[in-house]
């Protein structure tokens, strides 16, 4: 055993725990972070991410303050909705059937854009979500869903830059170091136990956040708590959150908090591996499905594929994926959508069939029951109120009518080939139950009494999300709550 002295240690090195670090070096803290994947593996599910992020902005000029290369001539061409705070509490709140934590969605919600702008005092860039967040409607690039902007580089770009920036603070960072469990002495938290390869070290500081991710690449505790069946599905980022940060902190009396049963889910390709793929990132996805239809093995639809834009639906689609035969689905589309496809179709490490007629395109969907998939697509087309135009970029109403699973918007009949197909699986991104904190992102035990010297941020926080999730919430509340958490730990 070796001793050592910090203000503040930091338990991960992801998004929520690298904002964590620098918030507390800026209050004077001296800072140790430990993260237990190797270096090469370095930044969590938050390297794995788009980088896209949802805040509060009134438009082009706030965009402009944390997007200072924005040309005149990009913005000429750009329809950049704002994006005000009642809607983003309309959104936190309805997705989660007003479940979510009034308390934490406020700090969420009102900090969000200042802290947009902390990040990029330090060096994180931004851009415009061109690719997956805008459709080109007459010329102009039209941007949909509540988000317009991602980190520059995606989230390998935001987490190579969070770390340029904690080097830049002098901030400490150990890899291959896993925290197993707080010190703590009956009223406060002192430090940490960590296992570095076979050594054994405790380590003492004055307060510890813990920001080291959920459960979700762990399927002992996935079936343990989101439900039998849950053990199939694929883990979309790091293999590294297998629940520690929870688990230490209850071992202590802290209080559970949130959706223990609930988490974000994705479409995700069927053949991808156990964990996420750093080289194919996020593209393992299949985020199209409002302009196509989705079958199971009896060749059903189960979902409403257009209920809304996809930023509001694709989080709880994985468990729908996951709930069906086999745990498997096709997504289904002919040729006049081919061209809104998002570019992870176009990755070579994908499940795909492609035919010329709709019986050729049965005979080739995997364990699909070809005729009930033929006489799906015959009611599905026969059902759609065709005279309503097609829009892409809002809510276009044009569904179907008298179907047992309607389709809400963007109804197109499936009949102009070529047809093209793809298969997923259920993909898990996180876990939405955890730990519960207070304003100050403070961890309070079972009387809702804050543990001295311990804070959480990030996904290991329970009470933002219930059963779905606005995108781009993930990195705006790790980065809000992480920053939060910092100053915390530093000044207690
Ligand atoms: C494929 C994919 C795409 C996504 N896209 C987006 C997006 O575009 N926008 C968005 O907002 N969100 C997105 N998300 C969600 C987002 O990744 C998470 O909400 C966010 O990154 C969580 O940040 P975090 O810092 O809490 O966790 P992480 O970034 O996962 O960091 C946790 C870190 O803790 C480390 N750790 C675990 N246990 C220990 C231990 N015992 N000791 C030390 N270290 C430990 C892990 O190795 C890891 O590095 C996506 C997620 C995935 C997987």
């Amino acid at each position: 055993m070796t001793q050592n002295q910090y203000d503040v240690i930091v338990v991960g090195a992801g998004n929520a725990a690298l904002c964590a670090a620098l918030s507390a070096r800026e209050h004077g803290a001296k800072v140790l972070v430990l993260e237990r994947a190797p270096e090469a593996e370095r930044g969590g599910n938050s390297r794995f991410t788009a980088g896209a992020m949802r805040f509060v902005h009134r438009g082009v000029d706030d965009l402009r303050r944390i997007m200072p290369d924005l040309t005149d001539d990009e913005v000429a061409r750009s329809d950049f909705e704002s994006y005000d705070a009642d809607r983003y509490f309309d959104d936190m709140f309805r997705l989660t059937q007003y479940r979510t934590d009034a308390d934490l969605t406020e700090i969420l919600v009102r900090s969000s854009y200042d802290t947009m702008q902390w990040l990029h005092g330090r060096g994180m860039r931004f851009a415009p979500m061109w690719g997956r967040q805008a459709f080109k409607i007459d010329g102009r690039f039209k941007f949909w869903g509540g988000i317009s902007v991602e980190a520059w580089g995606g989230g390998p770009g935001l987490v190579e830059a969070l770390y340029a920036s904690a080097a830049r603070a002098g901030i400490e960072i150990r890899y291959e170091a896993r925290a197993v469990a707080l010190r703590f002495d009956g009223t406060a938290v002192h430090g940490v136990e960590v296992r570095r390869r076979d050594d054994m070290e405790s380590l003492e500081a004055k307060a510890v956040v813990l920001a080291c991710g959920g459960f979700e690449a762990n399927p002992e505790w996935r079936t343990r708590y989101l439900g039998p069946g849950w053990e199939l599905a694929k883990v979309r980022g790091t293999r590294f959150n297998t629940g520690d940060g929870i688990r230490m902190a209850l071992d202590i009396g802290a209080a559970p908090y949130g959706n223990w049963s609930g988490c974000h889910a994705v479409g995700w390709d069927r053949n991808a591996p156990e964990f996420g793929d750093l080289a194919v990132g996020d593209n393992f996805q299949k985020h199209s499905y409002p302009f196509g239809i989705m079958v199971n093995a009896h060749g059903q639809r189960f979902v409403d594929e257009g209920a809304d834009l996809r930023n509001y639906t694709y989080a709880k689609y994985g468990r729908a994926v996951l709930e069906q035969p086999n745990q498997f689905a096709w997504q289904v589309f002919d040729n006049k959508v081919l061209h809104l496809l998002r570019d992870e179709y176009r990755i070579r490490q994908v499940t795909k069939a492609r035919a010329d007629t709709l019986p050729e395109l049965a005979a080739k969907l995997e364990g699909v029951d070809p005729q009930g998939f033929l006489d799906t697509v015959r009611r599905f087309n026969d059902a759609i109120a065709t005279d309503v135009p097609f829009n892409p970029a809002v809510k276009d109403g044009r569904g179907t009518k008298g179907l047992d699973v309607p389709k809400s918007n963007w109804a197109n009949p499936l009949d102009e080939p070529p047809f093209e197909a793809y298969a997923i699986t259920c993909g898990i991104t996180f876990t939405f139950g955890g730990l519960r904190i207070d304003h100050q992102a403070r961890v309070v035990d079972g009387d809702l009494r804050p543990i001295e010297g311990l804070c959480a941020a990030g996904e290991l926080v329970g009470g933002l999300f219930y059963f779905n999730y606005p995108g781009g919430t993930g990195l705006m509340s790790g980065s809000v709550f992480g920053r939060l958490a910092g100053r915390t730990a530093a000044t207690a």
